[in-house]
């Protein structure tokens, strides 16, 4: 007990006590020891007995954590903490804490930050730990615009990271080979991890606005028990998977099931000037790029996280992939041509699923990524808040620990 008296009354000169209970009682006693060193003993005794003490303190200044503890616990304790290193040395206002069974130190706590914290026990066998916390959950704000869907910039890179399907809920708004134009501007609200005031990374997008023409509207992502589907400011669902246009056709020359004499036709057509962008109509990988009978030079794309999707574009004049290159979703992949059996400069596009062709905007593909049955109630006032952070965050970096719990709690 000597021991351990003396060595509180060293850690007294290095550190604040900020326990709620014991604070004033104890500076008398340091006071009382300061004026009778006899009487000390006993008077540090009672009090260990009766109240552990401290429960808590605050570092004052810089200090070796070894020094603060190295008469509280045992040796190989202290070879351990010794072990983490950015815990050996404790600055103003990092935190000590003890607690005890009975009279017996049972567990010490070192905390520098909200974020992690080292956890020492004692009890039954000495062992240290170290505790991590969820990082904050704070709203990020970025703007893109037509370009960077196509060539995406680091930024876009890790956005799509965090949300593969990106680039085609917004093509499910607006057409984005079509229709978005180089003046129009995407908003996406994100989730950022931060510590402190340092980005981690980037872990969700919760939502996105696309300013087109003179209109805005939002697209927000709602949880459901077959997870995560992504709605429009209408409460429609945004979830047809592929580009809609996948180049800058000028018409539609054939569409999809048209007979050609005693033939369907298996693809849909888009007649487009010999040289016009063609891109992946979803992320994949390129399960052939070369030339076929009367496809002429064309490229399939395997979509595997779609399902047993593919889909092949056919008469190109150029290709920019290679059988097993991985694809972003509107990546370039080649130009349109009039290679193979083709009447004009067409792009013949066909989806696949199976063996087979099937229309890409039928019914099959439409019922394959249905959306689940959502009361519009629900949905309305989800799309309400988020569309009151989505403000919010546009101002300032705000918190958005709630919008996720409503997420949580939604399923
Ligand atoms: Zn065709």
């Amino acid at each position: 007990m000597k021991g351990l008296a003396s060595s509180l009354l060293f850690l007294s000169s290095l550190i604040g006590f900020t326990s709620p209970w014991g604070a004033g009682r104890n500076k008398r006693d340091q006071q009382t020891e300061q004026d009778n060193t006899q009487s000390i003993e006993i008077v540090e005794e009672i009090t260990i007995e009766d109240e552990p003490f401290p429960a808590e303190m605050v570092v004052t200044e810089k200090q070796e954590l070894h020094s603060l503890v190295e008469t509280r616990v045992p040796e190989s304790v202290l070879q351990e903490l010794d072990l983490y290193t950015d815990f050996r040395v404790l600055e103003q206002g990092n935190r000590l804490q003890f607690e005890y069974e009975g009279s017996v130190l049972s567990r010490v706590f070192v905390q520098q930050n909200d974020y992690e914290r080292l956890r020492v026990e004692l009890l039954p066998e000495p062992t240290v730990m170290l505790d991590t916390f969820p990082l904050d959950a704070k709203s990020i704000v970025m703007t893109f615009d037509k370009k960077d869907l196509f060539a995406p910039n680091a930024d876009l890179l890790d956005v799509l990271d965090a949300e593969p399907g990106l680039i085609g809920i917004i093509d499910n708004q607006v057409d984005i080979v079509k229709e978005l134009t180089d003046q129009d501007s995407i908003e996406i609200l994100a989730v950022g991890r931060y510590r402190g005031e340092a980005l981690e990374y980037l872990e969700s997008v919760v939502s996105l606005r696309i300013n087109h023409a003179d209109t805005s509207s939002l697209s927000f992502k709602y949880p459901t028990e077959d997870g995560n589907v992504w709605y429009g400011e209408d409460l429609k669902p945004r979830t047809y998977p592929l580009l809609k246009s996948p180049t800058d056709y000028i018409i539609i020359s054939s569409q999809y099931g048209v007979m050609r004499g005693h033939k369907k036709h298996k693809g849909t057509d888009f007649a487009a000037d010999i040289g016009t962008p063609i891109y992946a109509a979803a992320a994949g990988v390129v399960a052939d790029a070369g030339w076929g009978t009367g496809y002429g030079l064309r490229t399939k794309i395997d979509h595997d996280h779609l399902g047993d999707f593919m889909t092949l574009y056919a008469h190109m004049s150029r290709s920019y992939v290679k059988t097993g290159d991985v694809v972003r979703q509107g990546q370039l992949i080649g130009l349109v041509g009039n290679t193979g059996r083709s009447t004009g400069p067409h792009l013949h596009y066909e989806l696949h699923k199976g063996h087979r062709q099937i229309d890409p905007y039928g019914k099959t593909v439409r019922d394959t990524f249905k959306a689940p049955q959502i009361d519009d109630l629900s949905l309305e006032g989800y799309r309400n808040n988020v569309d009151r952070i989505f403000v919010q965050a546009t101002q300032s970096i705000v918190d958005v620990e709630e919008l996720l719990l409503a997420q949580n709690s939604a399923l």
